[in-house]
């Protein structure tokens, strides 16, 4: 019998995930066993990380580059994937970013570019890979959402809108793919710290310490461990919820 939770004989493509919360996923995937795909902006980043999983954890790893928000790039990407390592059986769909602000101030562009990388990033990543996945009548994807689209923040229309975005697209796409053997969940990660939050002033980490029961920040490995669970043959019969790791801040 293969040990629980392991990822042997998987790929995975992880977005976003040269740094932060995307990086200890692909390296938390890397130590189930999975072959990793490091995908992000900036390719000597994104080499590192996947050097050191392959390294560390003695698993095939590839970096390549892609801008979520654009479909050719990532459809180069995927294409890539498949022709490296023959199938592509776990998407994360994590790249994302704030451009936070009061929405009497908030440019278009921010709202814009907010949209068209966290949701539209992970609709071009999953389209990309439908087919495929469902012609192999296997798949996982999973979503990085926030409690800012479950709760909603002020300051944060655009990102809230799009990590609620995520929940309505993950609920859909399940419905739409279940039947051929693909689960699509969601991860709303609480507040983790991570160069997203890092710059955040500091009343706000305060705060957010009080209003989170467990009285402390995540750490991207929390987010790594309940995404690794939903990776796994064993969630199979796990589809279109959202898993919040937040430490009980949003209930
Ligand atoms: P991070 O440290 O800023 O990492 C995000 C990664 O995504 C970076 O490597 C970034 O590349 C990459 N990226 C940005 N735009 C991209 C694009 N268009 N195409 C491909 N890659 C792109 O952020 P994080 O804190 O780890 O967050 C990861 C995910 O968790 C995000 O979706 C975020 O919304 C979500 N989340 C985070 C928190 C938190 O507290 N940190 C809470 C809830 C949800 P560059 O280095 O080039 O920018």
């Amino acid at each position: 019998m293969s040990e629980y939770l392991s990822l042997e004989g998987r790929t995975a493509i992880v977005t976003g995930g040269a740094r932060g919360i995307g990086k200890a996923i692909a390296e938390t995937l890397g130590a189930r066993g999975a072959k990793v795909v490091v995908v992000d902006l900036i390719m000597d980043l994104a080499e590192e990380a996947a050097n050191e999983i392959a390294t560390n954890h003695g698993v095939e790893t590839a970096a390549l580059e892609a801008d979520v928000s654009d479909q050719a790039s990532v459809k180069a990407m995927v294409k890539a994937a498949i022709a490296k390592f023959g199938q592509i059986d776990i998407l994360i769909n994590n790249a994302g970013i704030t451009r936070d602000g009061l929405i009497m101030r908030m440019k278009e562009a921010d709202w814009d570019m907010v949209l068209d990388i966290n949701l539209k990033g992970a609709f071009n990543c999953s389209q990309a890979l439908a087919r495929p996945m469902m012609k192999q009548r296997y798949g996982r994807i999973i979503n990085i959402s926030s409690v800012s689209g479950v709760a909603g923040q002020a300051g944060q229309t655009n990102y809230s809108s799009s990590k609620a975005g995520l929940l309505g697209f993950t609920k859909a796409l399940a419905k739409e793919v279940g039947s051929r053997g693909i689960t699509v969940n969601a991860v709303a990660p609480g507040f983790i710290e991570t160069v997203l939050t890092h710059e955040l002033p500091e009343e706000i980490k305060e705060m957010s310490i009080k209003l989170t029961p467990m009285g402390r920040f995540g750490t991207p490995q929390d987010i790594a461990n309940a995404v690794a669970f939903l990776a796994a043959e064993e969630s199979s019969f796990i589809t279109g919820v959202t898993l919040q790791v937040d430490g009980g801040m949003v209930m």
